[in-house]
C-alpha cells in the first residue's frame, strides 16, 4: 500500500538507527547509496583507486570481499586512503569476520545461515555438539561488533536459506526468507546487539519485493535492498529500478544496492537515477527530456546529452529540474513544473524559467548556450 501522499521522500518507514562508521541509516537518514569493489581486497592500490572512483560518485558506503586473511588486513590499509565507511563481506569462515573487524572494518555482512550451517534455530537442545560450536562463533562476531561498535548486516539471501527452511517451503519462497532472518533477529537480540542492518534478498524481482514487504512489517530495522545477481546492463538496472523502486515507493528501504554485471561506478549511477526518480536523491538535477517524434523540428537528443555533459562540467548540484522539449505540446506544462526548461521549435527554441518565458525564438545553434547562461544566473 502506497502511503497517502505519495511522496517517499516525506513519508520514510519507521525504523531503528544503524550507525556505520560517520554514517546513519534508517529513518529519516537520506537512503544511502552503495557498491561493492570487484578488486581482490588485497591488492591495495586498486581497491583503493577503485572506493576513490566511487567516492567520486557520491557513493556512501562501499563493500569488500574478504575471502581470506590477507583482505581482512588490507582492510587497515584501505581505511587510511577513502572517505567512506568500509564494510567486510564475509562467508562461512567466522575468524575472517573476527580480523575485518579487528583491522577496522565499519560493518561486516554476513548470513549466519552459512556461518552456522543448518542449525535448528527452533530446537537448540536438539543442535548437535558441531552445531553449537558453530553458535559460539557466531557469538563471538557478535562480540566483537560490540567491541569494536560496528555495524552487522544480516544477509539473507535466496540463494544460501538454512536446509530446513528449504525442507519445510520446499524453495526460497518469501516466506522462508522472512522466516530465516526473523530466527537470527531474534539471536542477535538475545546477544543484545542492535547496530544492525537486514537484508533478504533475491534474483527474483517478485520474491525480493515481497520479502521486504513482509518483514517490514515484522521488524524494524533498516533494510538494505537488492535484488541480487540482477544481472547485466540494461536489463540488471531495469530488474533493480522495478524491485527496489517499488519498495522505496512504498518509504520500505535504508540503503540499496544495485548488484549489476559491470563496474562498480555503473551501480553507483544506476541506484542515483532510481533515487533522483522518487526524490530520494537530491544532490543533482533531475533532467526531463521527451523521445522525440514527427513533430521535432531540432536535434533534441545531441540538446539534451549537451545540457547533461553541461550539468555535469559546471557541478551544478542543486535538486532543480530542467526540461528539455522538442515541441510546446508537452513543453508548457512541462515549463510549469521545471526549473528551467527548453521547448523546441523549427530550428530555434524557447527558454523558460520557473514556468514563465524568459526568451524566445532563440536560434537552435544558441540555445543550449543561452540555457547554461540562465542557469548559471539563476542556478
Ligand atoms: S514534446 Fe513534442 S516533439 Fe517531443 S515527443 Fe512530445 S510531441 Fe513530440
Amino acid at each position: 500500500m502506497l502511503f497517502k501522499n505519495h511522496d517517499p521522500s516525506k513519508r520514510r518507514r519507521k525504523t531503528q538507527t544503524a550507525t556505520i562508521g560517520k554514517l546513519k541509516l534508517g529513518n529519516d537518514y537520506p537512503v544511502a547509496m552503495q557498491s561493492m569493489c570487484s578488486t581482490k581486497t588485497e591488492n591495495i592500490r586498486e581497491t583503493v583507486a577503485q572506493i576513490r572512483r566511487l567516492e567520486a560518485l557520491n557513493c556512501d558506503l562501499v563493500r569488500v570481499a574478504v575471502p581470506n586473511l590477507e583482505a581482512a588486513r588490507a582492510i587497515a590499509k584501505i581505511k587510511e586512503r577513502i572517505k567512506i565507511p568500509l564494510i567486510a563481506d564475509v562467508h562461512f569462515d567466522y575468524r575472517l569476520a573476527l580480523a575485518s573487524l579487528e583491522h577496522g572494518a565499519d560493518k561486516i555482512r554476513i548470513n549466519p545461515g552459512n556461518i552456522v550451517p543448518n542449525f535448528i534455530f527452533k530446537s537448540p537442545g536438539e543442535s548437535s555438539h558441531i552445531t553449537r560450536i558453530y553458535l559460539e562463533n557466531l557469538k563471538a562476531i557478535i562480540k566483537k561488533a560490540k567491541e569494536k561498535k560496528a555495524c552487522i548486516r544480516i544477509g539473507i539471501n535466496s540463494g544460501s536459506l538454512e536446509q530446513d527452511l528449504w525442507d519445510k517451503y520446499g524453495s526460497p519462497c518469501p516466506e522462508a526468507m522472512v522466516e530465516s532472518a526473523l530466527r537470527w533477529l531474534k539471536f542477535f537480540k538475545q546477544q543484545d546487539f542492535y547496530n544492525l542492518v537486514l537484508s533478504v534478498k533475491s534474483s527474483r524481482v517478485l520474491n525480493a519485493i515481497q520479502a521486504y514487504q513482509q518483514i517490514a512489517k515484522k521488524c524494524d530495522l533498516p533494510l538494505h535492498l537488492g535484488v541480487t545477481e540482477a544481472g547485466p546492463l540494461p536489463e540488471g538496472a531495469i530488474k533493480s529500478a522495478v524491485g527496489l523502486g517499488t519498495l522505496l515507493a512504498q518509504g520500505i528501504g535504508d540503503t540499496i544496492r544495485v548488484s549489476l554485471s559491470d563496474k562498480p561506478e555503473m551501480e553507483i549511477i544506476t541506484a542515483k537515477e532510481i533515487l533522483k526518480s522518487l526524490k530520494l536523491y537530491t544532490k543533482e538535477p533531475d533532467i526531463i527530456s521527451c523521445p522525440t517524434c514527427g513533430r521535432t523540428e531540432i536535434n533534441l537528443i545531441a540538446m539534451v546529452k549537451k545540457v547533461k555533459k553541461m550539468v555535469k562540467k559546471e557541478g551544478i548540484t542543486q535538486n532543480l529540474t530542467i526540461a528539455v522539449m522538442g515541441c510546446t505540446v508537452n513543453a508548457l506544462g512541462e515549463a510549469k513544473e521545471a526549473d528551467f526548461a527548453i521547448a523546441g521549435g523549427k530550428k530555434q527554441g524557447n527558454i523558460y524559467y520557473k514556468g514563465e518565458l524568459f526568451k524566445g525564438n532563440i536560434p537552435e545553434k544558441e540555445l543550449v548556450k543561452e540555457f547554461l547562461t540562465l542557469i548559471r544566473s539563476r542556478g
